[in-house]
């Protein structure tokens, strides 16, 4: 008998070029899986039918892109993550409820996890940014037990916003005050668009951080940013915004087509060279 078909999406408005398609698609072929993963651009005024009648459109579950993730959320049953991200990405059923998350969280995590292990052993981290990737960082630097976590934001009402939310472990700092926050940091992460392509650099100077400290960066366009460059230069241990992007499909994947896939070398190198290609 022929496996059933199984097919995920991404909705998105406009469904602007996506790497998951090729991230799945690999997954689905190095496992073996019949099953498919397709884009499906859904503008704002259509969203909630298409989400409520999922499974009549054809899918076991869905990626949620711009505009949509914060609507998913209050069109699904949300876990913690998702709530506390305030923003849904990743939808799947159990049963008939349709449930969501936020993978970012454990993509930023398992990424950590991977490109640097024992990361965790510092009880200090400093996060630049409080837009919607930092509350994904900030959430999952706290459920892995890291004890203070200084977070600098051009407008610091954003980072205040975010310790209002998460608790006193998140200590607000001035953009100002970030030099006088690295020697104690055993955790950089760049959760801001600056050193990203087509915007501003992000100036700092990384000489005063800890010989064992780790530096994030979630910016991905380019592969390498200055940033993880100063910190090879310096020796320091770095993990980089395209090992989140895969990291955080990992979970959807599972939960849709009920096999945990790996992160590979060969599937780094697939979406490398898609964003060389469409730079
Ligand atoms: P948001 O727009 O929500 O937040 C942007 C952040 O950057 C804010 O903290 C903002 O500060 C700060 N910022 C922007 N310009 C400046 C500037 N000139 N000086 C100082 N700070 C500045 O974006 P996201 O959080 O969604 O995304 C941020 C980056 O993370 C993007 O590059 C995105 O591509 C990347 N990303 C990567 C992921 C991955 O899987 N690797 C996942 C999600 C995001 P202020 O509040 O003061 O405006």
């Amino acid at each position: 008998m022929a496996a059933i078909k199984r097919a995920a999406c991404l909705i998105g408005w406009p469904a602007a070029h996506s790497r998951s398609p090729l991230i799945h698609h690999y997954w689905l072929r190095q496992l073996g899986i019949e099953g498919g993963y397709s884009i499906e651009a859904v503008p704002p005024e259509g969203f909630a039918e298409f989400v409520l009648n999922l499974k009549t459109h054809g899918y076991v579950g869905a990626n949620v892109t711009i505009p949509h993730k914060e609507r998913a959320l209050q069109l699904t049953e949300p876990d913690a993550r998702a709530r506390a991200v305030g923003a849904a990405n990743t939808l799947y059923y159990d049963g008939d409820l349709l449930r969501s998350t936020n993978t970012d969280v454990e993509g930023f995590i398992g990424n950590l996890d991977a490109s640097a292990p024992g990361w965790d052993r510092t009880a200090h981290a400093l996060v630049l940014g409080a837009g919607g990737s930092s509350r994904a960082v900030v959430f999952g630097l706290l459920e892995r037990g890291i004890g203070r976590i200084a977070l600098a934001n051009r407008s610091i009402e954003r980072a205040q916003a975010l310790r209002d939310l998460f608790g006193d472990r998140v200590v607000p700092i001035a953009w100002s005050d970030i030099p006088a926050a690295l020697p104690g940091a055993g955790l950089l992460v760049n959760t801001t668009s600056l050193g990203m392509n087509g915007q501003p650099p992000l100036p700092i100077d990384l000489s005063a951080l800890p010989a064992d400290a780790v530096v994030a960066d979630l910016v991905y366009v380019p592969l390498e940013t200055d940033l993880l460059a100063a910190a090879k230069a310096r020796g320091l241990r770095t993990a980089d915004g395209l090992g989140m992007l895969l990291h955080q499909a990992v979970r959807g994947f599972d939960l849709w087509f009920g096999a945990r896939p790996h992160v590979t070398a060969e599937l780094r190198a697939l979406v490398e060279a898609d964003l060389l290609g469409h730079k």
